[in-house]
């Protein structure tokens, strides 16, 4: 995999860039990642805050819960980053808003308690009722 990582929103105005690879790849299955971009399903990488540099004049944030931010751009809605209280260190960026995500191979299945039922997948990958931190693995 690349050790410099780019990506943008639709529209090009806001763009990031991290200096190495993610800690992690997920695919999420929660409800909020859900209404905030608009898929059945969002996938994500989480790298440390420090190594990702995200930036652009229409870059705005949406609380979606208490301690959590989303980053998303204002001018085309491209859904960016998440970054949780939790994890102050963290960001996680999306996989769709990289240039690359075909190298951003998913590790993981997380908040799978609200899998459609209609999704149905055949991977061999571990299953996370909601995060790797509880390790409520199904
Ligand atoms: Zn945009
Ligand atoms: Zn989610």
């Amino acid at each position: 995999m690349n050790t410099a990582l780019k990506g943008a929103c639709l529209c090009g105005s806001v763009q990031f860039k991290t200096i190495m690879n993610p800690s992690w790849v997920g695919i999420c299955h929660c409800t909020s990642c859900r209404k905030a971009t608009g898929g059945a399903i969002n996938g994500a990488c989480g790298f440390p805050k420090s190594s990702v540099n995200l930036k652009g004049n229409s870059l705005r944030y949406f609380e979606s819960s208490p301690g959590v931010r989303r980053g998303f751009c204002s001018k085309c809605g491209t859904s960016l980053s998440y970054e949780n209280a939790l994890w102050s260190e963290d960001i996680h960026l999306m996989i769709g808003a990289f240039d690359c995500p075909e190298l951003l191979e998913p590790h993981f299945h997380i908040f799978t308690k609200d899998q459609l039922s209609w999704m149905i997948f055949t991977d061999e990958l571990v299953r996370y009722t909601t995060t790797p931190s509880n390790g409520d693995t199904q």
